[in-house]
């Protein structure tokens, strides 16, 4: 009987403390869930919730709620867990590398392109990678799929096609024109060298491709890469630097050369060659490839002296600016990040000019952190103002106030503008590329 009376106590016990634990744990999930449908909330508010491009789609039938993708995800808050299931918040800053679709362990996640309501433009390629113009193919993002990895493969993939449908023509100089040099257009390049192709690679900026434009260090490799003329590329995470010393070293090594500073302006097709002009210079090709990414070219503002050496488009090494004075043009992220990586240095004067009145739709901690540096006179940000010119040693800017307009110059090493992107549709269709707009397509699954 005292057995009995003991076992019932003990078992008491534990069902008492097992209960709760399961209300702790209810309670704990039911305000994290609060927290992200809250965050949700405001993602919808500040229009970063709608995908713009390549996001993640979760199967709720599927998902355990594991938060494996959410722990992958190397950006902050496109995925958080909501009533046990993973729930997009800001999926307008998903850059598709696709973390979150290789770590989940039941395959709940499918990589999408555009959705029901906004319509992404893909150009349209053949399962060769050829587009409609016989002999223009592209390789990369900008046929849809991100993620290095799959740049790097179908610049491989791409190149062994070229090579297999190759016409040489007399009036062509090279067997193909190689544009972009990201990771597509670098593995391509190696391919062509592989394969004894007469190349030429021509680039707009400088080597390396769109993850050079970003902030952001480290850069996420789902899986190992296979790079043409080097072999398997181990490392699951990198940053910029060691990503760059790899393509250079593998460029150096095998005698290749890319033109860099080479923005191609268009191509045309004649009836045995392409003629491929950049803004001051043109090549004969039997082929072109295009690896141009999605993100386009950065847009000008079209003030004099914006071609000066002091003029940059990126800012790809922060912490090695000192004692400069820096005017940063825009009002969106990448601006007012590229600012705040400069405060960094108490010694570089920081200016900020944007045209509008007030930093709206940029991320919620930006948004904290320039008002702060603002405050704190890290960084001074002149609204309603504009870039009139750009001088050796100074910047002229333009304001407009209750209708009145004035000037203002002020002293200056350098300049970073940020002022958005010319997108590559109008040059693929200038081209003759046929463009179709895909509403919700499937890019990745298992
Ligand atoms: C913020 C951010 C973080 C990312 N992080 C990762 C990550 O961690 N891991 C990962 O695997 N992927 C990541 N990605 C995705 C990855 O960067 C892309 O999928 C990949 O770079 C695509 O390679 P690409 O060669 O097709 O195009 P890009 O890398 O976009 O390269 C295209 C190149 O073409 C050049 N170009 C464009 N137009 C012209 C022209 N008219 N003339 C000459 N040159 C031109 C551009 O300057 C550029 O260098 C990230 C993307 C972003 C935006």
């Amino acid at each position: 009987m005292e057995v009995l009376i003991e076992n019932i106590i003990t078992y008491s016990i534990v069902a008492f403390l097992a209960i709760g634990i399961i209300y702790f744990q209810l309670k704990s999930n039911k305000k994290k869930s609060k927290i992200i449908q809250g965050k949700i909330e405001k993602a919808k508010e500040l229009g970063f919730h709608e995908p713009v491009s390549l996001h993640p789609v979760v199967n709720l039938d599927i998902c355990i709620g594991s938060a494996a993708c959410i722990k992958a995800c190397p950006e902050h808050d496109i995925l958080g867990l909501s009533d046990g299931k993973a729930a997009t918040i800001n999926a307008s800053r998903c850059v598709g590398h696709g973390a979150c679709f290789h770590s989940c362990p039941v395959s709940a996640i499918t990589l999408v392109i555009g959705t029901e309501k906004r319509g992404v433009d893909l150009p349209h390629v053949s399962q060769e990678f050829e587009t409609n113009i016989k002999g223009i193919y592209i390789a990369g993002e900008l046929g849809g799929m991100g993620l290095i990895k799959n740049a790097v493969e179908q610049g491989k993939q791409a190149m062994d096609n070229i090579t297999k449908n190759l016409r040489r023509y007399p009036k062509a100089k090279y067997d193909v024109v190689i544009i972009g040099a990201g990771p597509a257009g670098i593995s391509a390049t190696l391919t062509a060298k592989e394969k004894n192709l007469k190349y030429l690679t021509l680039e707009q900026n400088s080597l390396g491709g769109t993850v050079y434009s970003f902030p952001r260090k480290k850069i996420v490799m789902t899986s190992p890469m296979h790079l043409p003329l080097y072999g398997k590329v181990k490392f699951t995470e990198t940053s910029k630097p060691e990503l760059l010393e790899l393509w250079n070293e593998v460029l150096q090594k095998n005698k290749i050369t890319i033109r860099e500073n080479q923005k191609v302006v268009s191509i045309d097709k004649y009836d045995d060659h392409f003629l491929v002009k950049t803004l001051d210079d043109s090549f004969t090709a039997n082929s072109v490839l295009l690896a141009i990414g999605r993100r386009g070219s950065p847009r000008k503002l079209g003030a004099p002296g914006e071609q000066r050496e002091k003029v940059a488009y990126r800012l790809i090494e922060p912490e090695l600016i000192h004692n400069q004075n820096v005017l940063i043009v825009g009002g969106g992220d990448s601006a007012i990040e590229a600012a705040l990586s400069l405060i960094d240095d108490k010694s570089n004067k920081v200016t900020l000019s944007y045209r509008g009145d007030s930093f709206s739709r940029i991320k919620p901690k930006n948004f904290e952190n320039i008002s702060l540096a603002v405050n704190s006179k890290l960084i001074d940000v002149y609204y309603n103002s504009h870039v009139v010119e750009i001088k050796d040693k100074s910047v002229v800017l333009g304001f407009i106030n209750d209708g009145i307009s004035f000037e203002k110059e002020i002293i200056n090493d350098l300049i970073y503008i940020f002022a958005g992107g010319e997108l590559p549709n109008e040059f693929l269709e200038k081209a003759g590329i046929k463009i179709t707009k895909k509403f919700g397509e499937v890019v990745l699954k298992h």
